[in-house]
C-alpha cells in the first residue's frame, strides 16, 4: 500500500509528490492524460500544410512569472540546464481594431521545448522506488473511510488532489469552491511573420483577451501566434469549439495584419479560478487539495507553491 494517492499530474500535483517522496513517503500519482503536465500543456502541430508540422506549440499557459524563493530555485536549475529561458519583460497592450503601445511588467519565462516538459522533468527526478506514475486513469471515485481511502481498488492512508476545484470537488465534498472560467485558444500558423510584439494583452475586446508570439517566447522564431479568448466568448462555444474561431479569427486579423495559413482551436473548460483562496491548500482529514486555485494567484507558481506545501503538511500528517 502506497502511502499517498495523488491524483492530477500537472505542475501541483508533481510538486506534492516531489515532497512526499523526498521525506520518504511513498506515492501513487495518477492523471487521466496520457502525458503528464495537465494545462502546462503542449500541442504537436500536424497536418498544417505549412513548414511547422512537428513543432510544439504551448496551447495552455502562456508563460511564467518567479518570485517565490523555492520556486525561483528551481526555475534557476532549468535555466542551468536550458528547459527553461527568460523571454520578455514588456507585452503590447491592444484593443479589438489594433495595437496601441506597450506596457512592461515583470519577466516572463518560457520554455524552448514547451512548458510541459517542465513537469515530465520534475516526474522523471522522482525516485522510482517511491513513486509510481499511473496513467491514463481517469479517477472518478475516492472512498474515504476511518482510516484510510480506496481508490481504483487500491488502498492508501491518505490522498491529495491536485487541480481544478470542478474536476477534484467531484470527488468529495466541498463547500465554496471558486467559479472558474473557460477559455479557447487558438493557435494561428502564418506563412511569415506580419507583426512586431512578444504578446499583447487585448483589452476591453469581447472576443480575445491575450495573444502570444510563440515563436519568440519558445526562441525559434516560427510565425506562430496563440490567442486567448475571454471567457465569455468560450462559455459560449464549450459545446463546439471550432465555432469560436470566425470572431477569434477577425480580431487576430486586426491584430497580426493577415489571416494565418493554419489554425486549430483547443477548449480550456477550466482555465483558471476567478480568484484563488489566499491559504497555500487544505487539509480536512485524510483529504488535501492543491493546484492553482489556492495560494493567491491563479498562476503556475501558485500552483508549484501550493503543492509543495501540502505535500510538506502531509508529510507531518503522517509521520
Ligand atoms: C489558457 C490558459 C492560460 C494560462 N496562462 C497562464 C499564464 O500566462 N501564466 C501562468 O502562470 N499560468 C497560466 N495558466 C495557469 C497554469 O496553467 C496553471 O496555474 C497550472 O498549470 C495549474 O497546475 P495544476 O497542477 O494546479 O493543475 P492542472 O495543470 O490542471 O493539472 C491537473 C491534472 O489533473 C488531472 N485530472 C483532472 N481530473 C482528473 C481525474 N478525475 N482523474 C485523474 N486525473 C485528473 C488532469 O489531467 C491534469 O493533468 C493558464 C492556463 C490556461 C488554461
Amino acid at each position: 500500500m502506497a502511502d499517498v494517492a495523488v491524483v492530477g499530474g500537472g505542475i501541483s500535483g508533481i510538486a506534492c509528490a516531489t515532497a512526499l517522496a523526498d521525506a520518504g513517503l511513498t506515492v501513487d500519482v495518477l492523471d487521466r492524460g496520457h502525458r503528464l503536465g495537465g494545462r502546462l500543456a503542449t500541442q504537436t502541430l500536424r497536418d498544417t500544410g505549412t513548414a511547422y508540422d512537428g513543432r510544439v506549440v504551448d496551447v495552455g499557459a502562456s508563460y511564467f512569472t518567479v518570485d517565490d524563493a523555492g520556486f525561483g530555485e528551481l526555475v534557476g536549475d532549468w535555466i542551468d540546464r536550458g528547459l527553461v529561458r527568460p523571454w520578455t519583460d514588456t507585452f503590447h497592450i491592444a484593443d479589438g481594431a489594433g495595437v496601441l503601445g506597450t506596457k512592461s511588467g515583470p519577466l516572463r519565462y518560457a520554455a524552448p521545448r514547451g512548458l510541459r516538459t517542465l513537469v515530465e522533468d520534475l516526474a522523471t527526478q522522482l525516485p522510482s522506488d517511491l513513486v509510481e506514475i499511473r496513467h491514463p486513469i481517469d479517477v472518478t471515485r475516492v472512498d474515504i473511510g476511518d482510516k484510510g481511502v480506496r481508490i481504483a481498488d487500491r488502498d492508501y492512508r491518505a490522498v491529495a488532489l491536485c487541480g481544478p476545484d470542478p474536476q477534484m470537488d467531484a470527488l468529495v465534498t466541498v463547500d465554496h469552491a471558486p467559479m472558474w472560467e473557460p477559455v479557447m485558444a487558438l493557435v494561428a500558423v502564418y506563412d511569415e511573420r506580419t507583426w512586431d510584439f512578444d504578446g499583447a494583452f487585448v483589452n476591453d475586446d469581447p472576443v480575445l483577451s491575450f495573444l502570444a508570439d510563440d515563436g519568440s517566447r519558445r526562441g525559434d522564431g516560427a510565425p506562430v501566434l496563440v490567442a486567448h479568448s475571454t471567457p465569455v466568448l468560450a462559455a459560449g462555444h464549450l459545446a463546439e469549439p471550432v465555432t469560436a474561431a470566425p470572431a477569434m479569427l477577425a480580431v487576430l486579423r486586426n491584430l497580426s495584419g493577415a489571416m494565418p495559413a493554419w489554425f486549430s482551436v483547443k477548449r480550456w473548460t477550466y482555465a483558471r479560478p476567478a480568484h484563488a483562496r489566499p491559504e497555500p491548500f487544505a487539509l480536512e482529514g485524510l483529504v488535501g487539495r492543491a493546484g492553482d486555485g489556492w495560494a493567491g494567484q491563479p498562476r503556475t507558481q501558485s500552483a508549484w507553491v501550493s503543492g509543495d506545501a501540502l505535500g510538506r503538511a502531509m508529510t507531518e500528517m503522517l509521520r
